[in-house]
């Protein structure tokens, strides 16, 4: 299993009233999922992603990413532990628009402060991934939309992190490049192994779906597992 949350609630202040932005909200993530969170605005989907991706903690409850309990590290166990976990798509890319392409996707290795020698073949070979070898030298602004959701992809991608968190990442597409996009990470997720969390309203994104949980008032309402993790996968 790699993430496990158990009962969480999330509380925020609004003003003298409290908001349950997640109620009692249980799930599990395993190694190798592609899951969709869905439910109407204002449902908890991205307080939910952002507990996922260590970027809040919960109010309540247990959260444990690959054995570990969150609530039990420090702000600079977290901050490490989100730099080795977790690879972020946004809905309007978030790529730097003064880097082209290649740049874009270096950005998380230079953070890191990974070898130039060790990576350039294998950032190649995630270009070549997500097709995007013709557009090297492009910079985001030369690109279609389509083309900078393709680099972030990659840049999510690019240090092989365990999961990968997208909210809304289809949301600014028309439904043919949307199609498209979701069809690269699905490939990405059998070829490497990554595990992907998507937050949506997008309902041509639920073919692709391993597993769906919808969410209502900050609760889990349904959950439907469409295919065991592992079958066709590379992991
Ligand atoms: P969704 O992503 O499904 O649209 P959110 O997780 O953004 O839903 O929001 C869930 C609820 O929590 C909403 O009622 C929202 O207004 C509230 N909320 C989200 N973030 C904050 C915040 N920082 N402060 C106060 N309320 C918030």
């Amino acid at each position: 299993m790699l993430i496990e949350i158990r009962n969480a609630r999330k509380k925020y202040l609004m003003g003298q009233r409290e908001l349950w932005a997640l109620d009692d909200v249980s799930l599990e993530i395993e190694h190798g999922d592609f899951m969709a969170l869905k439910g109407p605005s204002g449902s908890g989907k991205s307080t939910l992603l952002n507990i996922l991706g260590l970027l809040d903690s919960l109010s309540q409850g247990e959260h444990v990413l690959d054995g570990r309990s969150i609530a039990s590290l420090n702000a600079a166990q977290r901050s490490a532990c989100r730099s080795k976990y977790l690879g972020f798509i946004f809905q309007n890319y978030n790529l730097i628009p003064e880097l082209n392409v290649y740049e874009n996707i270096e950005v998380p290795l230079l953070i890191a402060r990974e070898k130039k020698a060790g990576y350039h073949d294998k950032l190649m070979q995630l270009i070549e991934d997500v097709g995007l070898q013709d557009h090297l030298q492009h910079r985001p602004g030369e690109l279609s939309g389509g083309q900078q959701q393709r680099v972030a992809v990659a840049r999510a991608l690019v240090r092989k992190p365990p999961l990968v968190i997208a909210d809304e990442p289809t949301a600014n597409l028309d439904s043919k490049t949307g199609q498209g996009i979701m069809e690269l990470m699905r490939e990405l997720n059998r070829k490497y192994g990554v595990t992907f969390v998507f937050a949506t309203h997008d309902e041509g994104i639920s073919g692709f779906m391993k597993a769906i949980y919808k969410m209502v008032d900050g609760k889990i309402v349904e959950s439907k597992r469409i295919e065991a993790v592992g079958r066709g996968d590379a992991a």
